[in-house]
């Protein structure tokens, strides 16, 4: 999914185990998703690697 995160939540979300990919295009102030505060950040897709459908063993 897309989030905007600061970059302290994007480092916490990827010591999560999740995978976090910055979209293109500069940072903004932007309101986070993870910690709720207005910030520095940047739009993020993040991905949980253990989530959803499984793609192994095709
Ligand atoms: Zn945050």
């Amino acid at each position: 999914m897309k989030k905007a995160l600061c970059k302290p939540c994007s480092l916490g979300l990827i010591a999560a185990g999740m995978k976090v990919k910055q979209l293109p295009g500069k940072a903004e102030k932007i309101t986070c998703a993870e910690c709720g505060r207005r910030r520095f950040g940047a739009e993020y897709e993040v991905t949980e690697k253990n989530g959803g459908r499984t793609d192994e063993g095709v």
